[in-house]
């Protein structure tokens, strides 16, 4: 039987993917002769598309700025002559001047590439109005996404996705075909109503980053002040201690791995008080509270805030060396050593500790490399669920526990000294242990075989008997495959 969808969709089907459309084949009309019109013309005719420019004044504008091939004319000799697609290249506040072209537009499908202004969001979105405005066109929603420069340049890594909406299944699909020939990656997300979505899509700033940026800085905040109260002012107003020239690079040298400890800590924890939730309630169908949810989902963020800590910690200290103040210490050191008759002053338990407090450090920041590289969409989506559970929580438990170790030995057993709390306040270090090592226990107290088995059989939908519907036996089965 013959379907709306074996017909061609644009009047020239390439036969080949990759092949370009016949040059005599389908006009395609771009009204408005802006910037988005210009690079969206270069790129169809780069395709090998026929392209006609609607403009009010097709006079005055410099036909030297679009391709050779490109014809321009006005805006209703462009509607007339596009074959089936005309795209609408002028903002949204403009939209009704193209009324009186309702007769040429008429069955003809018109793409609405229009952004929104803001993220007020209004009740219609531009293209649900441009629907109302012409109802004898079809209106799709597309190409939004892309900017004119990105146009212009076409999708050189072959990913870049274009979502693509209306409430006419055949012209979306015409335009998700153009799209895909155009090199881009188009994404059907449904019906017109999801425009408003896809017209606010290029102006959301980064919006699973805020809250997990937020914390970072106030922890960053509180362990630089920590620092400075501990190690600059109090110092400095007891004794007239002079240690201000650490600010720029100890101080934050001193803060940066207490920082990016408990962030990595704060990726686990969140599992844990799950867990813990889902011990206690004896279901998993009842849902989390909304901030547990909201911290299950800035995990990934997290991690990778912990990451770049741990990073710039280990390019700090690389740099700690190249200090002129590390180098007069060494100076002095050396003629106090020389003063004193010291001839050698090595000191094999030292040595230990510092190789040991490096190693694990070396060995931590590279596993998080691999979990912050595993956390790319393209990595992760090559793994399957197993691998990427182990790379996630196993070897992101790997990270946390060599982190510890890493700062225990450095802090080796200095804090059971009393002068390593100077003005009754405890080393930074200490203070970042608390929670990595509170995760770490309770990772291990949920490993003990009574909790695990139990959240096992949880997590494959067993429930306690308070949660069951009524007159539902507990399933059998759910026994037998934990062997309990
Ligand atoms: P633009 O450079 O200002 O061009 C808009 C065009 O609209 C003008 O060249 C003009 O063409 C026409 N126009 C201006 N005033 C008009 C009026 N009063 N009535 C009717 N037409 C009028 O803007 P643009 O950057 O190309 O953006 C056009 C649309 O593309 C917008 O909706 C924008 O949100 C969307 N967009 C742009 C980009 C981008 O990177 N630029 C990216 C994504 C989406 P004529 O004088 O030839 O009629």
């Amino acid at each position: 039987m013959h379907s709306a969808m074996d017909e061609p969709l644009l009047a020239a089907e390439v036969s080949e993917p990759g092949s370009r459309p016949d040059p005599g084949g389908p006009v395609i009309g771009i009204i408005g002769s802006g910037d988005f019109s210009r690079s969206l013309a270069a790129r169809l005719v780069a395709s090998g598309f026929r392209v006609v420019v609607g403009s009010r004044a097709p006079g005055r504008v410099a036909s030297a700025a679009f391709p050779a091939r490109v014809e321009l004319c006005s805006q209703g000799e462009a509607a007339q002559r596009a074959d089936r697609l005309l795209f609408v290249a002028v903002y949204p506040e403009h939209y009704h001047s193209l009324l009186g072209l309702s007769q040429q537009l008429q069955g003809k499908v018109l793409v609405d590439v229009s952004n929104a202004s803001s993220l007020s969001r209004p009740e219609q979105s531009n293209a649900e109005r441009l629907a109302q405005l012409f109802p004898q066109s079809s209106v799709v929603k597309g190409f939004n996404v892309l900017s004119a420069w990105a146009l212009q340049a076409g999708a050189h890594d072959g990913n870049r996705q274009v979502p693509i909406c209306s409430d006419e299944a055949d012209s979306k699909a015409a335009v998700l075909q153009l799209a895909r020939r155009l090199g881009f990656s188009p994404v059907d997300v449904g019906g017109l109503c999801a425009a408003r979505d896809v017209e606010e899509a290029p102006l959301v700033l980064f919006p699973s980053w805020g809250r997990p940026v937020l914390l970072t800085f106030l922890l960053f905040l509180f362990f630089y002040g920590y620092n400075f109260l501990r190690h600059i002012l109090l110092p400095f107003l007891d004794q007239g201690e002079n240690n201000f020239y650490q600010l720029p690079l100890v101080t934050v040298n001193e803060t940066l791995p207490a920082v990016a400890i408990v962030t990595l800590a704060l990726v686990y924890l969140p599992g844990l008080v799950a867990s813990v939730f889902q011990l206690a309630r004896g279901t998993k169908y009842k849902r989390f509270p909304g901030w547990l949810d909201c911290w299950l989902c800035s995990r990934k963020q997290l991690g990778l805030l912990s990451f770049l800590c741990a990073g710039l910690h280990a390019v700090y200290s690389m740099c700690l060396t190249l200090r002129s103040a590390a180098g007069y210490t060494l100076l002095n050191t050396a003629y106090q050593q020389v003063k004193t008759g010291v001839e050698n002053s090595w000191v094999e338990q030292l040595v230990w500790r510092s190789d040991l407090y490096l190693s694990c450090g070396i060995l931590g920041l590279g596993i998080l490399a691999v979990l912050a590289v595993t956390s790319l969409p393209s990595v992760g989506n090559a793994l399957n669920w197993r691998e990427f559970t182990f790379v996630q929580s196993g070897l992101g438990y790997a990270a946390l526990t060599l982190s510890v170790m890493h700062t225990l030995f450095f802090g080796w057993d200095f804090a059971f000294f009393p002068s390593a709390y100077r003005y009754h306040l405890p080393p930074v270090y200490l203070l970042a242990l608390i929670l990595p090592c509170t995760v770490l226990v309770g990772r291990v107290f949920l490993a003990l075989p009574c909790l695990m088995f139990r959240l096992a059989k949880i997590r494959r939908g067993w429930e306690c008997t308070r949660h069951r519907p009524p007159n539902h036996p507990e399933p059998e089965a759910a026994g037998d495959v934990y062997g309990l």
